[in-house]
Order: C-alpha cells, then sequence, then structure tokens
C-alpha cells in the first residue's frame, strides 16, 4: 500500500521519493490539485487568526459568511441559503431532516446504485443491499427506485417528503440522468409537492466542465448537497436551499439541526480560497476537451465502454479482476486510480481539473500499457 509522504499539483509522492500521477484526486476532491498555493495560504492565514469558536451559529465567523456569500452568488435564487457542516453524509442527513420537517411526511425516495453517504440515515438511501443490510434496521419509509427510468415515477407521491438523485451517478461508474428523465422527476416533485434533492458531492466544482452538473440540464432542484471538493481539500459538507425552506430548521425546535464543528471557519477559508482559484482560471472550460483526449486516447478491445461526464470518467472492463489488475499495474507504473464502489469492472478516472495535455497522453499511456500487459498475461 501506498504511504505518501507529500503531494503537490497533481503528483503524490511516496516516501521512497517515487512520484505518482493523481488520477482521482481523492476520490472529486483536490480539484485544483494538491497544496494549491492559495489554498494553503488561506488555511496559515485563518489558522493564525481564530480555528474553533462556538457551536454553529451562535456567534457570526466571516469565513463562513464570506463563502456562503460566493456560492450563493453563483447559484440560482432558490439556492441562496448555505448551510455547512462536516461531510457528505452530515449534508445528506441534514437534508433529510429538512424535507421532512417542510413537507410534513416522511417518505423519502431514492434510485438503484444511489450513494449518498454512510451514516444510518444516508445509508438508508443506499443503492446496495449488500451494503445496507448488516446494519438494518435502518430509516422506515424509503422506497428504492430505478435510475432513468419514467415509468417508476409514479411511486413518487404526495406521501414523498424528498427525492435525492445524483445527476451523475458517481459510485454507479458514471451514469448521467438523461434530461427528459430529470426534467419528468422535476415535473413529477412538483405535482406532488415532493421535495427534490440533487447531490452533486461528486460533480460539482467544475467535474463535469460547469460550476454544477444540474447547469447542464436548467433544472434546480429545491436542496443541493454539496462536499468532497466543498473545503478545498479540508473536510466540508453543506445543504443548500432558499431562506424560506431553510426557516424551517430555526423552529419548532429552534435548533432543528446542530453541529459542533460543522462550518469550520479553517475549512469555509480553505474552500473559499479554491473556489475563488478556481473561478478565476479557464480550467473549467477546458474540462470538455480533455475529457474528448481521455476517450480518444483510451481505445482498446478490452476496453468495453467509456462512460463521462467531464473529467469523471468510468473505463469499463469485463470483470473486476481484469479491472484490478489494470489498476494494480498503473499504480506499479506511477499512475494512480481505482475503481468504483458499484462497478468494480470500472477504471475511475476523476483527475485534478488542473492535469494537463501532456500528463494525460503520460496517463493514457500506462493506462493502455497495464491493459496490453493484463491481457497478454491473462491468455497464457
Ligand atoms: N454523496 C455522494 C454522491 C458521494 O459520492 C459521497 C462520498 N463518496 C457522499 C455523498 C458522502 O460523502 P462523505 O464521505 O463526505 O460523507
Amino acid at each position: 500500500m501506498l504511504e505518501i509522504a507529500t503531494a503537490k499539483g497533481v503528483y503524490l509522492y511516496s516516501q521512497d521519493g517515487k512520484k505518482y500521477l493523481d488520477l482521482i484526486s481523492g476520490i472529486s476532491v483536490s480539484y485544483l490539485g494538491h497544496a494549491h498555493p492559495r489554498v494553503v495560504d488561506a488555511v496559515k492565514k485563518q489558522a493564525g487568526q481564530h480555528l474553533h469558536l462556538m457551536v454553529y451559529g451562535e456567534y457570526i465567523q466571516s469565513p463562513q459568511v464570506r463563502y456562503a456569500r460566493l456560492l450563493a452568488e453563483h447559484l440560482p435564487e432558490k439556492l441562496s441559503c448555505v448551510y455547512f457542516v462536516n461531510s457528505g453524509a452530515e449534508a445528506a442527513e441534514g437534508a433529510m431532516k429538512l424535507a421532512k420537517k417542510a413537507a410534513g411526511r416522511t417518505e423519502i425516495v431514492y434510485f438503484d446504485r444511489a450513494y449518498h453517504g454512510s451514516t444510518q440515515g444516508a445509508l438508508s438511501l443506499i443503492g446496495s443491499r449488500k451494503l445496507r443490510q448488516p446494519f438494518l434496521p435502518l430509516l422506515p419509509d424509503v422506497r428504492e427506485i430505478r435510475f432513468n427510468e419514467t415509468t417508476d415515477l409514479s411511486s413518487v407521491t404526495q406521501k414523498t417528503a424528498c427525492v435525492f438523485i445524483e445527476p451523475v451517478q458517481g459510485e454507479a461508474g458514471v451514469r448521467t440522468a438523461s434530461r427528459d428523465f430529470l426534467k419528468a422527476l422535476r415535473n413529477r416533485c412538483d405535482e406532488t409537492g415532493a421535495l427534490l434533492v440533487f447531490d452533486e458531492a461528486q460533480t460539482a466544482f467544475g467535474r463535469t466542465g460547469k460550476l454544477f452538473a444540474f447547469e447542464q440540464h436548467a433544472i434546480v432542484p429545491d436542496i443541493l448537497l454539496l462536499a468532497k471538493g466543498l473545503g478545498g481539500g479540508m473536510p466540508l459538507g453543506a445543504f443548500i436551499a432558499s431562506k424560506e425552506l431553510m426557516a424551517v430548521l430555526s423552529s419548532n425546535p429552534a435548533l432543528g439541526h446542530i453541529t459542533t464543528f460543522g462550518g469550520h471557519p479553517v475549512c469555509c477559508a480553505a474552500g473559499m480560497a479554491a473556489l475563488t482559484a478556481l473561478l478565476e482560471s479557464g480550467w473549467m472550460k477546458k474540462v470538455k476537451l480533455k475529457e474528448a483526449l481521455f476517450r480518444k486516447l483510451l481505445v482498446h478491445p478490452a476496453i468495453k465502454q467509456i462512460r463521462s461526464a467531464g473529467l469523471l470518467l468510468a473505463v469499463e472492463f469485463d470483470s473486476f479482476a481484469v479491472c484490478r489488475k489494470i489498476i494494480d499495474r498503473c499504480i506499479k507504473n506511477g499512475v494512480v486510480t481505482d475503481w468504483f464502489l458499484f462497478a468494480e469492472n470500472c477504471l475511475r478516472i476523476a483527475p485534478p481539473l488542473i492535469i494537463t495535455e501532456a500528463q494525460i497522453k503520460e496517463a493514457c499511456r500506462v493506462i493502455m500499457e497495464a491493459i496490453d500487459f493484463v491481457m497478454q498475461n491473462r491468455k497464457i
């Protein structure tokens, strides 16, 4: 197993001084690469001013306020109230509580092969029986329906508090919701009064070529979940809604969601620095070209399919055994990648957005060599 000593840009350096090209960004976290100077400076500066002061809410903590404002400036009016938490799973928990209280309903609908986190509430919405089974009973009143199957939307009814969806399912191996499906889902939620929750933990911050994946579809959710890249490499999550909707959590009881460290000042400062650097850069504009370059260079009879949404790609092989060997060979040759939770036969590519064309070519050369090596040795 690798032991990383330092990380800089798109590279990880092991204890023995070997250099590895990072094709997964800590699962879509380090979108600017590692140790971006603006993020490191922001962390140092905020650490010198203050760390944790009080449970979230009692004092105004300017790093939270500034970052929430910046996010709101880049989101529709309906998504202008940001509640910072610690992680993606806590963001899902907050959204479930908000939806249940706002709608006065308990049912939550989610999709097959969905992933929203590993706490007991979030785990109740996991589209995998295997991962859920050992921890039963979980939340009652949850209902799984099929992703991209419009006919299943009739299961969303007047009893449904909310529907959770990843506009691009990450752990399912990059499965993109079709525009028509999302439109039908939005309509069904409007008809029934169910709230629509988009989980963009993996797809936000330019990963798909737009700041948020939902911008591609012109469909706005009622609640947006952010995590992973949100803290610029520090732990931070958020659930975001309108001011009116979020107000539901501040009465009866007044403390609808309590989190000691949620919105930690250092994490907010780091996230703000990363997002500011991203917005000032041209990296998002190049995402689609870089995606196309990966797709152009990764052509091999052993590759069954490539599914992608910007710089989030799943390269599908016959089996987990083959995929695993290819991944091991890539790592041995200095390219870090892995598979997906619900798509073990797919190799994950989600590099920092700053990856250059030359680095993509080098990564693809190593992957192609690994595929040849594994396929040749399989025949023997
Ligand atoms: N939602 C999605 C779509 C995710 O991919 C993840 C993490 N893989 C989470 C939520 C949970 O985030 P965390 O691990 O920060 O709880």
